[in-house]
């Protein structure tokens, strides 16, 4: 065995060899993959297979057409030509309006990745697959490109080339320990031996944990049983002059595609079952659980009643076998939070479908430290210290038990909830909360007028809608109080801190005390890597000079690795986490002032504490660190405030608030206010897919600065000129918000892409921002939206359409 290498991966499913094939494809050939068994072993041999194209975002659709195109070109291979059936065709079912909607919107999304679905009638739908019945049936989502392969064969094609390209593979090898050095590296032990590499991959399917725990790290995977059947062969299916297209049923939750003559008909079953919670046993190879068909009979009938011929034939075999889930049934492909050189690609619940695509991002990731699509759906770094094995497992079933019901928008499922809350959880719920989740967090989204209102899930504007108008006006016309948990901040002290921060960052640093600056910080390759406010903090009886770097709830890890990975050896630098000790309560409206000064001493004028500064104080007794910066648009602090004294700073704030008709105020009242303020929302407008000058952010960009991360690959693209360019949109459409992915045509050509929208209730205007060809950035100019199936005439306009000049800000 070779005692040294590159890359190890560990695991011989798809997961493993997509990712040593594509790192072989990246121009890595000196690497390695130990597989405990034989390739397959694991869950990858009994899978059933299906490849789609469906995925509710442009990052699963455009890696899954990868997997697509790769899967076709080896099934063509005339030296060792796979079994993949391309092409056959797929239906996912509708029996709602609203469901329609959805694909509808999903088919408008895929069409900005060249992927082309359609939305089918009822009858359309039996016309393509004969043995379907239309009760109860509307319609449903047409993917041309659905189909299914031999995932033994697709494995061992993989790894063929992969090995002719240079990489080992070693078969019947378990990993039993990783050692990692000081400088970076490891040391992989084997029963044959150990492997020095630079960089690991964990892709150990279900046995993820047992590798995690080699590491010390605890991956948020859960397993589950999934089971399929066979059946007999079907008359009709053999005299049938083309294949069966596949089905996906979220009213029935099964799905089924033709096997031979016959049919494979699997379950998502509401009483299912997790699997290997207390530890695998290491005989489990090539291995399936028992058969349990009594555990499906709820879906069991739904589906015979939708495919009446399944009740005339026999069941051939059953397949009952271990699946991988993660807390949003999305995996977890990137690097490992909180480690050096260390990947992973698990939790793959459709890892046949993915597994092409998903090795392709992988290693472009390990070779190139980022790939060609925004990963965030995918990162591992996406779930933060709240995910733990049980709460995984919560999220795992329902998610289950939903497979094939997407998420409506606004739509938060309760399972694993209250994960993660502040002490004025129970008071604003009090209030009249409506809670949201963000990583873990329950947070206000706004307050409901009565115990019971409940909005329908839809994609048209729900009926919260005149709920935020009223929150919104209260802003603008008096004061508004507005709890933000979760909220990263990291505090950074160290006599280089502003020198470091100045390497990572693409524009400047606050060197004055007191002050609050916006910041950019890029990828190697000049794109947008993460947004933060850093608030230069004097030194006081709270502490030495410092930082206070502040990004987006979900970044937490995210940030945190990249800070960390930059630092130099002998730099002065330390950085902490506050993210769980500080909230932030958000004053925010033309008599915010008022309400501030009534709470805490000093002077609040805009000539002594202007936008942009930052102070220590006091709310009543409760200490706070009070900022003047908006994302709402009126004149706002931010107060963060230590957990311990949350409450009381709320108390004081409402209290003095009562003089100023203070109200409460949620997340999406505040979605609205920034979409007519030109701001951006991090890994919505702001991902890895764009540079700064294509973001509109060139006034933050500050290329005579000296060096930063990024400086070099941005030269080169300033010099090459924008491909896309971020635009205000104004739709007209009183009906329907723009969603994320919505495409934007010029005829029949796709020219741009939605990346954000709402409705701005100061402007009464429907909003959105995209990413849009540079040729039709210009104000004014007209476009069509397809808005969930209907074309909506929408126009480019300035950025930030409600009080451009920034004067309500300033107070
Ligand atoms: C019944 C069923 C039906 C399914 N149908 C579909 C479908 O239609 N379409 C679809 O896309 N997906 C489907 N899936 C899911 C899909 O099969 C999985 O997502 C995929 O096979 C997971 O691949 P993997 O490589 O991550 O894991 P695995 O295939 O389990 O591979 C992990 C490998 O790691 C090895 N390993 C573990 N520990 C070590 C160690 N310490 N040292 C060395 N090697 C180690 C294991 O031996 C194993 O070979 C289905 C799953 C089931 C159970």
């Amino acid at each position: 065995m070779k005692s040294r290498t590159k890359v190890v991966v560990v695991g011989g499913g798809i997961a493993g060899c997509s990712t040593l094939y594509h790192l072989t494809r990246e121009g890595w050939t000196d690497v390695v993959l130990l597989e405990r068994n034989e390739l397959t072993s694991g869950t990858t041999w009994h899978s059933a297979a299906q490849v789609t194209n469906f995925g509710v975002n442009q990052t699963m659709v455009g890696l899954k057409s990868h997997s697509i195109k790769l899967y076709k070109e080896l099934a063509e291979d005339p030296d060792y030509p796979i079994n993949y059936h391309y092409g056959d065709g797929g239906i996912r079912l509708a029996n709602a309006e609203e469901q329609m909607k959805g694909y509808r919107h999903f088919t408008s999304m895929a069409r900005g990745v060249d992927v082309h679905f359609e939305v089918i009638d009822a009858e359309e739908c039996a016309r393509r697959h004969p043995l379907i019945s239309t009760d109860n049936l509307i319609g449903g989502l047409w993917d041309p490109l659905d189909g299914d392969i031999d995932p033994a064969q697709l494995c061992q094609a993989l790894a063929r080339r992969a090995r002719k390209a240079g990489a080992v593979i070693y078969r019947n090898t378990p990993v039993i320990g990783l050692k990692q050095h000081e400088d970076g590296t490891w040391t992989v032990e084997t029963d044959h031996g150990d492997i020095d590499c630079d960089i690991i991959v964990n892709a150990g399917g279900y046995r993820v944990n047992e590798i995690g725990a080699m590491m010390g790290v605890h991956h948020p995977v859960a397993s589950m049983e999934h089971q399929y059947f066979l059946t007999e062969e079907i008359p009709l299916i053999r005299e049938a002059d083309h294949r069966m297209p596949l089905i996906r049923c979220p009213i029935s939750d099964y799905y089924c595609r033709q096997e031979k003559n016959g049919l494979l008909v699997g379950f998502y079953e509401q009483e299912c079952k997790l699997w290997g919670m207390d530890g695998i046993s290491p005989h489990f190879v090539n291995a399936l659980c028992p058969d349990d068909l009594d555990r499906v009979t709820d879906v069991l009938e739904g589906a015979f009643a939708r495919m009446p011929s399944l009740m005339e034939v026999g069941i051939h075999s059953i397949v009952n076998g271990p699946i991988t889930y993660t807390i949003d049934g999305a995996p977890l492909v990137g690097p490992i939070p909180g480690k050096r050189n260390a990947f992973c690609i698990i939790g793959l619940r459709a890892g046949l479908g993915e597994g092409g695509g998903l090795g392709w991002l992988l290693a472009q990731q390990i070779v190139h430290g980022e790939s060609c699509y925004d990963t965030w759906c995918i990162d591992p770094r996406r779930f933060t210290g709240h995910a733990n094995a049980e709460l995984t497992s919560l999220k795992a079933i329902e998610d289950y038990q939903n497979e094939f019901r997407f998420h409506f928008p606004h739509e938060h499922r309760p399972a694993g909830r209250p994960a993660k809350t502040t002490p004025l959880t129970a008071a604003l719920a009090a209030e009249g909360a409506e809670f949201t989740v963000v990583n873990g967090w329950e947070r206000a989204d706004y307050f409901k007028p009565s115990v019971d209102f409940k909005p329908s899930l839809t994609f048209d504007f729900d009926e919260a809608f005149e709920v935020i108008a009223a929150e919104v006006r209260n802003v603008q016309d008096n004061v508004g109080l507005c709890e933000v948990n979760g909220f990263n901040r990291l505090e950074i002290t160290g006599a280089d801190r502003l020198t470091f921060l100045d390497r990572l960052v693409c524009g400047n640093v606050t060197r004055r005390t007191g002050r609050v600056g916006l910041a950019y910080l890029l990828n190697h390759q000049g794109m947008i890597k993460s947004e933060a406010t850093l608030a230069h903090l004097p030194a006081t009886d709270r502490g030495p000079e410092r930082i206070w770097y502040g990004s987006a709830a979900v970044s937490e890890f995210h940030d945190m690795d990249w800070l960390q990975q930059h630092l130099r050896p002998g730099e002065d630098v330390h950085i902490r986490s506050l993210t769980n000790d500080q909230t932030i309560l958000v004053l925010a409206g033309p008599r915010a002032r008022d309400v501030l000064g009534a709470c805490a001493r000093g002077n609040w004028s805009p000539e002594v504490f202007p936008w942009l500064s930052v102070r220590e104080t006091f709310i009543g007794f409760a200490p706070a660190t009070v900022m003047s910066v908006s994302y709402c648009g009126e004149l706002a602090y931010e107060i963060h405030v230590p957990n311990a004294s949350l409450y009381a700073a709320y108390l004081t704030l409402r209290e003095a608030g009562k003089a100023h008709d203070l109200s409460m105020f949620g997340a999406r009242a505040v979605e609205s206010m920034r979409m007519e303020k030109g701001f951006l929302h991090w890994k919505a407008d702001l991902i890895t897919e764009f540079d700064p000058y294509e973001t509109s952010l060139a006034r933050f960009v500050k290329l005579d600065k000296g060096e930063f991360v990024g400086k070099a690959a941005l030269l080169k693209r300033k010099e090459n000129g924008a491909r896309r360019k971020l635009v205000t949109l104004h739709v007209a459409s009183s009906k329907t918000p723009a969603h994320k992915g919505s495409s934007l045509m010029d005829g029949e050509q796709v020219v741009g892409t939605v990346t954000s929208g709402d409705w701005g209730h100061r402007v009464e205007k429907n909003l959105a921002y995209a990413f849009v060809d540079p040729a039709f950035a210009e104000n004014g100019t007209l476009l069509q939206l397809d808005l969930c199936g209907y074309s909506t005439s929408t126009k480019v306009i300035p950025f930030s359409p409600y009080d451009p000049t920034f004067m309500r800000v300033r107070g």
